[in-house]
């Protein structure tokens, strides 16, 4: 079996996703990719995530084939394939539905940096506009509205999309971005945040950055 390893993991994070709460039901997908190979694993489309074992997870390349695997894989395979395409330091995403950053992205905010958590995505979260689930318009615009810039924006009247250099990354700024998108509400309910200034801002990004590749 292709990516033995990789499929574990999509299992693995994939129960994660339902007891943290970053997902209800069969709601939100994720995945691996493997540079060397150039394949991805990816979660099988509307399945239960504590039914889902290795073999269900798809491998497909790059280009969208599967290449091995009897499911069908996540409707947002797109989403995934071109940021493996287009990036070389991402090889994990998770997109989610998770409460508070469906909230904002249904308001299309995107989340300026109130605090100092904003680092996981970049010095704002993003909120792109709507495009329909599934579609490679919906991939483009993310794409667009992240590049190289950003780990992490909100599709808008979606849910979230997180991106980074392991599934572990993607999975840590998908859960810290919902408790951020929580802080950013309330403080916007309460009258408006104090945004941390550029040099603060510029200040945490270079403690993530040692922080990441610790
Ligand atoms: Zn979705």
């Amino acid at each position: 079996m292709l990516l033995q390893e990789q499929r574990e993991l999509v299992v693995e994070y994939g129960k994660k996703l339902v007891t943290t709460g970053l997902t209800d039901g069969t709601f939100g997908n994720l995945s691996v990719f493997d540079r060397e190979s150039g394949l991805m694993a990816i979660s099988p489309s509307g399945m239960d995530y504590f039914a889902t074992t290795p073999e269900d997870v798809v491998v497909a390349d790059l280009e969208g084939r599967v290449v091995e695997g009897t499911r069908k894989p996540s409707s947002e395979l797109d989403l995934h394939r071109l940021f493996y395409q287009r990036r070389q330091d991402v090889n994990g995403v998770v997109h989610t539905h998770s409460t508070f950053a469906t909230v904002l992205s249904c308001l299309r905010w995107s989340i300026e940096p109130v605090h100092y958590l904003v680092a996981y995505a970049g010095r704002r979260v993003p909120c792109i506009p709507y495009y329909p689930f599934g579609s490679l318009e919906l991939a483009e615009a993310a794409w667009e509205g992240m590049k190289e810039a950003y780990n992490a924006c909100l599709l808008g009247n979606h849910g979230l999309l997180a991106v980074g250099g392991s599934l572990s990354f993607a999975f840590d700024a998908a859960q810290q971005l919902e408790f951020l998108a929580k802080v950013y509400y309330y403080t916007r309910q309460a009258g408006g945040g104090v945004n941390l200034t550029p040099e603060e801002l510029e200040a945490v990004l270079g403690k993530f950055q040692s922080y990441r590749q610790a």
